[in-house]
């Protein structure tokens, strides 16, 4: 629990001025946050029944850019343009707020949700279905928790806009959508975010966390998420009857043996020092039980920090597969085909080891010491880093909101039973502590950042 100071407590040490700078500024943050708790926790709720797939945020960006008017923002909609599919509506938000001379400061949320079936049982769990891009029927669910990461964008830019005399300089809250298929933040780079609007000094956002308890908060110094890319793999082979294999080429038994060869890359090619990850996430192929069919399709993410182990993965994946197509005896004219694709790719997200360290500091004060702490790099991805420009010419900082009940996590940690966490069917952020801690650390980062000269901390 933080530490709350009432209000009339406030005013008393206001009117008697007595009171060290470093708490008045907290107690006053303290009780805004109160204040708006309650429209918080309601907007989040809101928000977690209404999730709505990578480009198709068409109601969340809506609701972000009235929200973000209201508050005087100066507000532009559907920033942002797919490169290789200019069809595709990108609903990004950009939202300015000038306040006189300083750094520009960009808070960035995320807008979309996956498509997962949420089994949570919460009075607002999400009954939402949708088609999604190859017209299947699924379940949508904000099961990455981008709908805490909007509410305390939102609970964060109002808080700042009714503090405006504490800082200068031009805050912009950018709402990005399609981060699952990590193309948006890409898209709007691709349309001019930074000519048509300032150009930021620094550039931060919050991720919620299972791995952190709710009320704290997590930071990374330098590189804390992987790059990802996302691979099609068809396995061709030679259809007919599942009764005849000798006059066909399997190429269900084709993809088994594919998708065990694999398994050596990171275990047998790969330096134990380079952290890489090769995951089959999708196998289709065939229609029923008699029939060898023609071909089966795979989807593939691989997970690396170094751009040489990554291209070493991708090599090893069109070596494997060809190899086996030759062993097998499939046909030249049936060989597999391994594609890299273009659109679902993100480098690395590197932290900024310096802005991560001084927020860190301004967490500590923020939230208390015992409420902030070092978290490990994951293999996880983000385009979030694409923000920073290529070799991380603008400093940005990602930090891990803490999302889950502190007895849960301990007893996860005693058993070694891990909570469900982001993008799981099961992940349910605890409300109040976690957008209670998301707001008041955003907005004291961009305090920190922004502080008028000769104003307290
Ligand atoms: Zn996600
Ligand atoms: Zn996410």
């Amino acid at each position: 629990m933080s530490h709350r100071v009432t209000l009339p407590y406030l005013v008393l040490y206001c009117l008697f001025a007595s009171v060290p700078a470093a708490l008045s500024q907290q107690a006053n943050l303290d009780s805004l946050i109160d204040r708006e708790m309650p429209r918080l926790v309601s907007a989040y709720k809101a928000l977690h029944a209404a999730p709505e797939l990578s480009h198709h945020e068409v109601k969340t960006s809506a609701l972000v850019a009235q929200e973000l008017r209201a508050l005087g923002f100066d507000v532009t909609e559907r920033v942002g343009k797919f490169a290789g599919h200019p069809d595709w509506i990108s609903y990004g938000v950009v939202g300015v707020y000038k306040n006189g001379a300083g750094p520009t400061v960009y808070v960035r949320t995320e807008l979309d949700a996956l498509p997962v079936e949420e089994k949570t049982g919460l009075p607002y769990a999400s009954t939402v279905r949708a088609k999604d891009d190859a017209g299947r029927e699924v379940g949508v669910m904000h099961a990455c928790g981008h709908d805490i990461h909007i509410t305390s964008f939102l609970g964060t830019a109002k808080l700042l806009v009714e503090l405006k005399d504490l800082w200068q300089g031009t805050l912009v809250m950018l709402a990005q959508p399609a981060e699952e298929a990590i193309s948006g933040a890409e898209a709007m780079l691709e349309d001019g975010l930074y000519t048509r609007f300032p150009r930021p000094d620094y550039v931060l956002a919050l991720h919620d966390s299972s791995l952190v308890a709710a009320g704290m908060v997590g930071y990374t110094p330098g590189y804390a998420l992987a790059s990802s890319t996302s691979v099609d793999v068809t396995i061709r082979g030679v259809g007919g009857h599942g009764s005849a294999p000798q006059v066909a080429k399997d190429p269900v038994v084709e993809a088994a043996e594919f998708i065990l060869a694999i398994q050596t890359i990171v275990s047998r090619e790969n330096s134990p020092f380079d952290p890489a990850v090769v995951t089959v996430g999708s196998i289709h192929g065939g229609t029923r039980y008699n029939i060898i069919p023609d071909e089966v399709h795979l989807q593939l993410t691989i997970r690396a920090y170094k751009e040489e182990v990554r291209q070493h993965i991708i090599a090893a994946l069109e070596r494997m597969a060809q190899g086996i197509a030759a062993a097998d005896g499939i046909p030249a004219s049936r060989a597999p085909i391994v594609e890299v694709s273009k659109d679902e790719y993100t480098p690395a997200m590197y932290n900024d080891p310096q802005l991560t360290l001084r927020l860190a500091e301004v967490f500590r004060k923020a939230l208390g010491p015992a409420n902030v702490v070092e978290v490990r790099p994951i293999m996880a991805s983000e385009d979030f880093g694409r923000f920073g420009l290529e070799n991380h010419q603008i400093p940005t900082c990602q930090f891990s909101l803490g999302a889950v009940d502190a007895a849960k996590l301990a007893e996860s940690r005693r058993t070694g039973v891990p909570l469900p966490g982001p993008h799981s069917s099961l992940w349910a952020p605890v409300p109040e502590p976690t957008l209670r801690a998301g707001v008041k650390a955003m907005s004291s980062a961009v305090l920190d950042l922004m502080k008028k000269p000769g104003a307290h901390d």
